[in-house]
């Protein structure tokens, strides 16, 4: 066997000694990226030298789940193994800083933590007195700030009685057609892609989003699955496909309406799963095309009972509630029959599926490619193909970003129930969940630190949903936890995103703008607003009658995200706060509007958590490897200081106590002891070890897990969904060493859905979905948001950043272009005399912005493409996409009132969309 000789050539040895070198670490800890790149998760080692963190690699340390199924090995993405660089940016704010000039004038002035802390805590205070603590709002958004940074604030405003905006409305990633149709959200472990025979990679870019589990779908090609990408442009993640099947913007329900069609028509349905699973055999009234419910044959009937027609007799038969089951009857999905209702009249009735079938009859291929743009011949090969296989659709959050988001995502889904598509392995669609971690929800409603006081809320907890299904045998855990959250008075403390909009930031002058609407709405925005308001629809949450006076973003960068941008936000809702506060470790285009700017501990400088979700079903922590750099501190010491000062503040103005939206009276003095409990919680380190015990104790991770037992391993395999509802809507059980599939329950043991009729619902009868014409999936096109421009702007993450927390990175930036550009077809480039590289001024109704031009057949003519997460101060004048993007909500989306059609934190509500906005675009000149 030969030996390696190291040949004696001199300035080897020092060459190598110099390689050696740089890679010496003094110690090394786990670590993670706590942004929001939701799922993430990716389990790293940060290495230290001299204090500095200076290099972080992928840990590689996850066993085999399921055996035959690819271990997640190495989870990361090129931000996260470069993200030491973000640590020494010259972006990084190191300092508190006051600004000193106008806002956004860029002229800032070093302070010290305490005139920070004192001109904050008499900020909050003055808006207590003046307006009271309403006035007092936080986005409850992700961003960067990972578990710690998000409870930080939110424990700080809860104890003022502030007010917290839903993350729904903030991040614009409802699936409200998944919502619809399932009454609730839920997602697979990324693992189980794996066992998908067809995956049809739909409203999602995964080579540039899901990097670190991409993998699977490259595995599943290997095993032999057959990958779709369907989309507008060439995508990138098209070019790894075997078929690349392209779709106007914004015309994927007529495409899917389509496929349905096909299956329909050449008897390729699952029938079983159809009858079991849907709502599809449910009778409807010809006369109002309303279900038959009990209260129309009897006086003291349900209003959510309802009925199908028994194959065999033709009786009409109940739904049952507590179960899908139907017993030794069968459903018919065809005919009709004549029923006599309480006042004697007689009414033809008919199954959702009899009304699907005729509503399909304008889905052919044929005609569905002139509103679609694909091949009919691609349609029908794409049905056919996918019908009896396990077919999953990777569905992002591309489509919740479209005005009909809700149709197109209730005809995909129509096409996986009609397959059978769902609750099996390889097979469903995917939208987002969080929470089988229940530290931080169990420490927000304990009232006392340590184990007693856990097994005191999780007792109380299991009291309440036993008694909730003793009341109504037909709950079962889901419905009842679903049940329990709408219950919880705090929602008068949340306000949704639209309303403050609506309210503070003059949404309505866009919103009450008909032409930028369906033009089937028979209506204005305003009339079905007021009719929603008469309706108590919106009623139980904070109507955000009382102004904004301070706002507090942590880790989140509101004017870049926010569709209407600046246009709208900074021309209305800033004005009107006497205080705009930005923590973060970075400067942001909203740090750079704010007034006082708090410096952040980064990552690898703080414990932190990510956020636990079921795509890796595990819970890891990222842990502290250096000192923060300057001044900066970590959130929950940053909110600790604060909730002390204002104690200390009120007590020098001879203030004690004040009054909230809710009666409570709150002391000034106890704030700053209560935030901590008394001491218990006084670092992070405190937090996060009882959010772990406490986990522990409620069964979600194993038992006796502690913060020094997971800094052996980084991470732990989460065991239990614990209490959050979207955790629970998962519905189904974790099973060690198996992928997760969401759904089992309902697929298996026929548990029914939390909607208003217990099935997958098809068929939406309020009144306001048959009014426009929705009560069925259907096919609209997009409507001319922004005016009438021929261009429709389209999105999606981009590869680069996770949104704008590293876009300004060095090491991303020398990895293209290094500023923001914009896709453009060459034809529409030339049309307009412009060429690669160029700079164009962007422009509709709302607003412009001049961005760079980079060449790209892969776009269709008519469209562009703007990835999302530049900061707009990377744009000449700080202006970006987001001042073109109207924000428009479908007025739909007021609905309420209705079963599962109504609001509940995170989930219904309407969401500002951007996708299609119509623009138009000129040499910048
Ligand atoms: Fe993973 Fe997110 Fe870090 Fe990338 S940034 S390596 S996705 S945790």
């Amino acid at each position: 066997m030969p030996r390696a000789v190291t040949p004696k050539r001199p300035g080897l040895q020092a060459t190598l000694q110099a390689y050696r070198n740089r890679i010496r670490w003094d110690n090394v800890v786990w670590s993670s990226h706590c942004v929001d790149c939701y799922p993430g998760n990716c389990p790293f080692r940060a290495y230290t030298r001299d204090g500095i963190v200076w290099r972080e690699e992928q840990a590689g340390t996850h066993d085999v789940i399921e055996p035959g199924v690819p271990d997640m090995n190495p989870m990361g993405c090129q931000k996260g193994a470069g993200w030491v660089t973000t640590h020494r940016a010259p972006e990084r704010i190191l300092y508190p800083m006051r600004r000193a000039g106008a806002r956004g004038s860029g002229s800032w002035e070093r302070i010290s933590w305490d005139e920070a802390l004192d001109t904050v805590a008499d900020a909050i205070i003055d808006a207590i007195e003046k307006t009271g603590p309403e006035s007092i709002l936080y986005e409850t958004s992700p961003a960067q700030g990972g578990m710690v940074g998000v409870v930080s604030i939110a424990r700080f405003i809860g104890l003022l009685g502030g007010i917290a905006i839903d993350l729904e409305g903030v991040i614009n990633d409802f699936n409200s057609g998944m919502y619809l149709t399932y009454g609730k959200f839920n997602v697979s472990s990324v693992d189980d892609w794996f066992h998908a025979d067809r995956i049809l990679i739909w409203h999602m870019n995964p080579v540039y989003t899901r990097i670190p589990y991409y993998h699977y779908i490259a595995e599943a090609r290997y095993r032999g699955a057959r990958v779709y990408t369907i989309a507008p442009d060439v995508s990138p993640s098209a070019a790894h496909a075997d078929v690349y099947v392209p779709v106007k913007p914004g015309a994927d329900a007529a495409l899917a309406l389509a496929m349905c069609r096909v299956v329909v028509d050449e008897g390729l349905m699952d029938a079983t799963f159809v009858r079991e699973q849907t709502d599809l055999p449910l009778l409807v009234r010809d006369d109002n095309a309303r279900f038959l419910r009990q209260t129309d044959l009897e006086d003291a009937g349900r209003d959510d009972q309802f009925y199908a027609l028994d194959e065999k007799t033709g009786e009409v038969m109940p739904a049952k509630r507590g179960t899908l089951r139907w017993g030794r009857r069968r459903p018919s999905l065809d005919g009709s029959a004549r029923v006599r209702l309480k006042d004697g009249a007689r009414v033809r009735v008919r199954p959702v599926f009899a009304r699907l079938r005729e509503h399909l009859r304008a889905y052919d291929p044929e005609s569905a490619s002139a509103m679609c743009g694909t091949n009919p011949d691609v349609i029908r090969a794409l049905a056919r193909d996918c019908a009896k296989a396990k077919t999953a659709i990777m569905l992002g959050y591309n489509s919740c970003k479209y005005y009909h988001c809700d149709l197109m995502e209730r005809s995909m889904l129509l096409f996986l129930a009609l397959t059978g598509n769902w609750g099996k392995k390889g097979t469903g669609a995917r939208s987002w969940s969080a929470g089988p971690f229940d530290g931080p929800f169990l420490q927000g409603m304990k009232q006392q630190p340590g184990a007693a006081g856990t097994r005191e809320v999780l007792r109380t907890r299991r009291w309440a949903i036993d008694q909730l299904k003793e009341a109504d045998p037909t709950l079962t855990d889901e419905l009842a936890t679903l049940e329990l959250v709408s219950m919880i008075p705090m929602h008068r403390k949340i306000v949704p995103a639209f309303r403050l909009l609506h309210r503070w930031a003059n949404y309505d002058e866009v919103w009450g703008r008909r032409g930028w609407h369906d033009p089937a709405l028979t209506r204005s925005f305003d009339d079905y607003f007021a009719e929603a308001q008469r309706n108590g629809w919106w009623s139980g949450m904070s109507d955000a009658s009382v102004p904004p006076r301070v706002f507090i973003e942590v880790g989140g960068n509101v004017l870049r995200r926010t569709r209407g941008g600046q246009t709208m936000l900074l021309r209305n809702f800033w004005k009107k706060l006497s205080l705009a506060v930005t923590v973060d470790f970075h400067m942001t285009t909203t740090a750079l509007q704010s007034d006082i700017v708090l410096p952040a501990a980064n990552h690898s400088e703080k414990i932190n958590v990510h956020y636990a979700t079921p795509h890796v079903m595990q819970l890891l922590i990222a842990d502290k490897a250096a000192a923060p750099a300057g001044e900066a501190k970590p959130e929950w010491e940053i909110f600790q200081m604060l909730a002390r000062r204002i104690s200390r503040r009120a007590k020098a103005r001879g203030l004690r106590s004040f009054t909230d939206v809710d009666g409570t009276v709150r002391k000034y003095a106890e704030i700053g002891r209560a935030y901590t409990q008394g001491g218990a919680l006084r670092s992070d380190e405190h937090l996060v070890d009882e959010w772990i015990r406490d986990s522990a104790v409620a069964g979600t991770i194993p038992r006796g897990m502690t913060l020094a037992r997971m800094r052996r391993t980084g991470f732990v395999r989460v065991q239990d969904w614990g209490m959050s509802p979207l955790a629970v809507g998962q519905a189904s059980e974790i099973r060690p060493h198996e992928t997760h599939v969401p759904n089992r329950d309902h697929v298996d043991k026929k548990y029914p859905y939390p909607t208003l009729t217990r099935r997958a619902q098809f068929y939406i009868d309020h009144p306001w979905f048959i009014e426009l014409g929705e009560s069925l999936p259907t096919h609209k096109d997009a409507p001319p948001m922004g005016g009438a421009y021929p261009l429709r702007m389209t999105s999606g993450h981009m590869r680069w950043s996770i949104h704008s927390s590293n876009v300004t990175d060095r090491l991303m930036l020398n990895t293209h272009r290094g500023e923001p550009f914009i896709f453009v077809n060459p034809v529409d480039a030339a049309a307009r005399g412009v060429g690669d590289g160029g700079t164009v001024r962007v422009f509709n109704d709302m607003g412009e912005f001049r961005t760079m031009v980079k060449l790209a057949p892969a776009v269709q003519p008519g469209q562009v493409v703007m990835y999302n997460g530049w900061d707009p101060a990377q744009f000449a004048g700080w202006r970006g996409p987001m001042d073109v993007e109207p924000g428009m909500v479908k007025p739909l989306h007021l609905a309420g009132g209705y079963g599962h059609v109504k609001y509940r934190p995170g989930m219904w509500q309407p969401v500002p969309v951007d996708r299609a906005t119509r623009v138009d675009f000129e040499p910048a000149g």
